[in-house]
């Protein structure tokens, strides 16, 4: 026998590593949660990347004067939720770029426009969950706050609580497995409604002076205690809530998982592991062939909808100013040459063969944790329906990209055939007319407020992500 590989099989990427590399990945992995612990909505990741990316020596577009030129490094954000960085390659834009998209947006629990409530003399916070979760994963759980509210002066006022130690933190509150003969019955999908998603937020009854204000008691005097404390702390008012966007989010810290500390447990990975593999990749370039392109999208977790998601016209619309600032051109004609050109990884998360829940799984197509970046041919539901599903001739172009640079790579699928499914921005972009195909980590536990990820595959993607922009 000659020493082809006859036979397709995985490699874990722990095995094949040396003492050195594994530092490396280790060394990547603490780099990666520092990332996360700031990154907890997209708002804060665009913001945590437009620094990194400013360290690095990337400009925003808006303070470019003049041409730009091959080896310049640009970036821009579009309403502080998503964002594009460029490295203007030394070939012709219109020959097309190397786009690598993520999304920086996860599930949650967003506040609805008139959050506080009162009931039995507490005060609960009204929620309306924001993409795929599963509700009982929310509940008995520490959860942070954070977000903005745009006050009526027209001032926007930050707020972050729950992440410091010292802060309080909010929670629901779970039914006593005591009582809990009536809920055991019934179906999960009907055991918690949206509206039950409530947190508490105090339990403290303002003291009504009645001396001063000679009117009738108040009514809701737990919940004048939250507003005068938002009052006094923020200068905030009730209508004040109706123009802010608030986000419960899960208060732990990125933490390393098992003995071996070899998996990293984090809320938010799907798709911040993607971003900032993508981020630490494409701040590397310095003079790429091809222009290098990171994305990063928001709502994409609710159907990729509105202004800053990836069915709106933001790649194109800055792709061609970016076009008209390096040849002058502003031709229609030549950006939708450039667009159609160009080729993409959708860098998104695929599910990992979990042992627990093996049975949805069909094991030979199913990603394993640890054996490097995953390469998702479709996605789709119900018979791939709204999959991308990927040219043989590109899926044929990335693998040899990634096995000339000895990229530890998989193959991976969603799950059964029946059994569900999954989209990601793929499909958007192969609109343009690129090639596009989904590249990214297998979790555990994908849209938990814990989802689990391999420390190598992390790795291993900024890898590939690199590759993929240094190619031809
Ligand atoms: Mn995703
Ligand atoms: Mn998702």
């Amino acid at each position: 026998m000659n020493s082809l590989n006859l036979k397709y099989g995985r490699t874990n990427v722990w095995s094949k590593v040396n003492e050195q590399e594994k530092e490396g990945i280790m060394r990547f992995g603490e780099d990666y949660k520092r990332y996360l612990n700031k990154a907890k909505t997209e708002r804060e990741a665009v913001d945590v990347s437009a620094s990194l990316l400013i360290g690095a020596g990337f400009s925003e577009i808006s303070k470019m004067q003049g041409q730009l030129k091959p080896g310049d490094k640009i970036f821009t954000t579009i309403n502080n939720k998503a964002l594009l960085a460029v490295v203007v390659g030394s070939r012709p834009l219109h020959e097309g770029f190397n786009l690598v998209g993520a999304h920086v947006d996860s599930p949650r629990l967003d506040l609805k426009p008139q959050p506080i409530a009162e009931e039995e003399e507490l005060a609960v916070l009204r929620t309306h969950y924001y993409g795929g979760i599963k509700k009982y994963h929310w509940l008995s759980m520490p959860l942070s706050l954070h977000g903005i509210v745009v006050r009526g002066d027209g001032k926007t006022i930050p707020i972050t609580i729950g992440e410091n130690p010292s802060d309080p933190v909010f929670t629901i509150a779970d039914l006593l497995p005591h009582l809990a003969k009536d809920q055991a019955d019934k179906k999960m999908s009907e055991v918690y409604t949206g509206e039950d998603l409530r947190p508490l937020l105090g339990s403290m009854p303002l003291k009504v002076d009645k001396e001063s204000n000679g009117e009738s008691k108040e009514d809701n005097v737990v919940k004048m205690t939250v507003l005068d404390i938002l009052h006094s702390t923020y200068g905030i008012i009730e209508e004040d809530l109706i123009s802010a966007e608030l986000q419960l989010v899960p208060a732990w810290p990125a933490r390393d998982v098992g003995f071996d500390r070899s998996m990293i447990g984090a809320y938010g990975q799907d798709d911040r592991v993607c971003a900032y593999t993508g981020l630490r990749a494409i701040v590397e370039q310095s003079l790429p062939q091809r222009t290098a392109v990171l994305l990063l999208a928001d709502k994409e977790e609710i159907g990729s909808v509105g202004n800053t998601g990836m069915e709106s016209n933001l790649l194109a619309n800055v792709m061609a100013e970016i076009m008209y600032m390096v040849t002058g051109n502003e031709s229609g004609l030549t950006l939708r040459r450039m667009l159609t050109n160009s080729r993409a990884l959708s860098a998104d998360v695929n599910a990992g063969l979990n042992p627990n829940f093996a049975d949805v799984m069909e094991k030979d197509n199913a990603a394993r944790i640890g054996c490097g970046v995953t390469i998702t041919k479709y996605t789709g539901s119900g018979g791939k329906k709204g999959a991308n599903d990927a040219h043989a001739e590109f899926m044929g172009l990335v693998r040899s990209i990634f096995n000339s640079n000895k990229i530890v790579w998989q193959t991976g699928e969603l799950g059964k055939v029946d059994q569900g499914g999954g989209g990601t921005i793929a499909y958007m972009l192969s609109e343009y007319g690129m090639n596009v195909v989904d590249c990214g980590v297998a979790l555990l536990g994908m849209h938990s407020p814990m989802e689990i990820a391999s420390k190598a595959d992390v790795f291993m993607a900024y890898r590939s992500y690199k590759a993929f922009f240094d190619s031809m």
